[in-house]
This record gives structure tokens, sequence and C-alpha cells, in this order.
């Protein structure tokens, strides 16, 4: 075989080594294997110098061509091969960012959170106070300060959680116990009249503890805002001039309040506070049973016996108080048909607000 032949042999061999190779790796070890220093063609190319001195030319010459027919041959080769490996990897690393994020689950203040938040605004609003008490409260604070005598029925087991102590350590709240989950926030009222002296104007949220079954209406653990004002020359003008003040802001500047004699052991005289129906507008609907009216808080100006028991003079000041519940305030802004779910968790409902 002619040195001519063997060349063209080589080159041919090479072309079907370096078509057929799938990867960048595989393409070099066949450019290795002619082109490499101990590759085929360069053992032939080498050899040309022991050729006859006639054949050189012609053998220099084709052995040229094949030399850049391969190399020209490896080249395209290996840009295909490249373009391949890089749209996989681009295909393996792609990034949409087109793509909506992933959203993290953001919370959300609890109805009652939001309501009690919002009437808080309001009587920060008038220059008020927060004031806070214990939920575990003395049985002096809750009823007996409060004007509530031993004998009166609001003190009874049926109404009130008393906390007795089982392991009988503590005999100050064993047996008969004067230790109880309060039944509304107006101990606060106490606390603060005993540590401040007046112009009082103090506003106490907070929870508190009835001996009720849940049921639609009734919940054992509701929230209460309570009011007190204690300073010189209030009347009961003040006190209704405040709560319109207070309910057209909670619930909306078209909403009207009417006062409803009523009683409570610590206020003298005492009123319930109706506001009007936000459904009928006061004509009277299913909601508000026909009436036009929904009752929304309980008030009255402050028992002169109740300034008795924290030393302030009744001759020198006088002063109201007032009460609602932040659960019926819900019930009456959202319509909900029973106060339980407020408590329930049902995140099908919280989303809602
Ligand atoms: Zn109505």
């Amino acid at each position: 075989m002619s040195i001519t032949e063997q060349l063209h042999q080589q080159r041919d061999a090479a072309l079907t080594q370096i078509a057929s190779a799938g990867d960048l790796a595989t393409l070099e070890s066949v450019r290795v294997a002619y082109l490499g220093k101990k590759g085929s063609l360069t053992a032939v190319l080498r050899g040309l110098g022991s050729l006859p001195p006639e054949e050189r030319p012609l053998a220099g010459k084709v052995s040229n061509e094949v030399r850049v027919a391969l190399e020209a041959a490896l080249e395209a080769r290996r840009a295909e091969l490249s373009s391949v490996a890089l749209k996989a990897r681009i295909g393996a690393e792609a990034l949409d960012v087109t793509l909506p994020g992933r959203s993290r689950p953001v919370g959300s203040r609890h109805l009652i959170e939001q309501i009690r938040a919002e009437v808080v605004d309001v009587f920060l609003g008038l220059g008020y106070q927060i004031a806070e008490g214990p939920e575990v409260e003395l049985d002096y604070y809750n009823f007996t300060a409060l004007n509530t005598p031993p004998d009166h029925p609001a003190r009874s087991l049926q109404d009130t959680f008393y906390v007795r102590d089982l392991s009988g350590e503590r005999s100050d709240i064993a047996g008969e116990s004067d230790v109880l989950l309060r039944t509304h926030t107006s101990p606060v009222q106490v606390r603060v009249m005993e540590s401040q002296k007046p112009p009082i104007y103090a506003l106490a949220p907070g929870k508190v503890y009835r001996r009720d079954i849940a049921d639609p209406s009734h919940l054992p653990q509701f929230t209460q805002i309570e009011g007190l004002v204690v300073d010189e020359g209030i009347t009961f003008a003040d006190l209704k001039g405040t709560l319109d003040h207070a309910c057209k802001a909670i619930f909306g500047p078209d909403r009207r309040t009417r006062f409803r004699p009523h009683f409570f052991p610590f206020t003298e005289p005492s009123a319930e506070v109706d506001v009007s129906c936000g459904i009928c507008a006061g004509s009277g609907c299913r909601f508000c049973k026909g009436t036009g009216w929904l009752e929304i808080l309980g008030c009255g100006m402050v028992d002169p016996n109740v300034f008795g028991y924290v030393g302030i003079d009744p001759e020198r000041y006088s002063g109201f108080a007032f009460g609602m519940g932040v659960e019926r305030i819900a019930a009456l802004k959202y319509d909900l048909p029973d106060l339980r779910v407020l408590l329930e968790g049902d995140m099908r409902f919280l989303r809602q607000f």
C-alpha cells in the first residue's frame, strides 16, 4: 500500500470516528489517537523522512491535507458537541423568572383583636389611658368594692368560676374561696381608683369569664372593654355624648343611639345603650327582631358608694363607667349567627377578616 493510500485510509477511519463521537471526551480521545504525539497519523508523518526523495513532495502534500481535513472535522464536531452540551446545561438549569414566587402565608389579627384595637383607638383619641388588671381576681375587687353585697345573685356559683387550691398548700384559697376568674373588667376600675387620683380617664380591655355553656349567644370566656371617667363636674350628658361619639366611630356616622334605664350595682343611674340597626336603619327587620335597635353596652354614673371604697370624695368628684362586649360588637358588625365561630379557630372563617 502506497503512503498516499495509507494516509487516505487513516483519514477515512478518523472521519468516521469523529462523526460518531457522542461527547467532547470521546472526541478528544479520537484526536489523541490520530494527531497526538503517539498518534497514528503523527507516526506516518514522522516516517516521511525515510521515504525516497522523489516520493517526499507528494507524501508531504497529502499528509498535510489529511491533517488539515482532520483538524477541520474535529473543530466542526467540537463546536456541534459544545452547543449540544450547552443546550443541555441551559435546559437543566432553566430559571423561569416570569414564574410567580412562592408566597409564605401571612397571619393577621384575629377579629376580636381587630375590634378591640378599633375601640381602644377611639378612646385613645379622646385622651383615655389603657389600664390592666389580673384575670384571676379577688372577690373584693370583682364584687365587694363594686357595691355587690355577699348575698347578691351575681356571686352565685352558677355564674362565677371560683378558684380553689386542691393541693392544700394555700390555706387562703382552700374551701370557700375568695379568688375567682373575673366576671367583668370592672375590678380594673377599682384598682385604677385606688392607685390614681382624679381626673381619671381610663379604658380597660380584657378577657372575662362566666360559668356559661358555649352556645350561639354565650361564651364562657369573652372580651370586655370597660371605661371609667372620674373628674369634677362630670354629668350624664358627658356620658351620653362620649358613648354616642364612640358608637358612631365604631359602627358608622349615620348610626343613632338611645339610652334605656337599667340597673347595675355599681352605677346610679344606670342605662343600657342601643345603637340603631345598620341593616334596616331603624325601621325594623329580622336582624334587630323588628325593633330597629341593637343593644350594645351598659353604662351609668359611678355610684357614690363605690367612691367610698376607694377613698374618692363623692362631694367633689363624679364620674361614669361603661362596658361593652367585643364579641357582641363583632357579631353585630359582621352579622355572625353564632359567637362560637370567634373561638373555634376555623381558618375558613378567620380568613374573611
Ligand atoms: Zn333592623
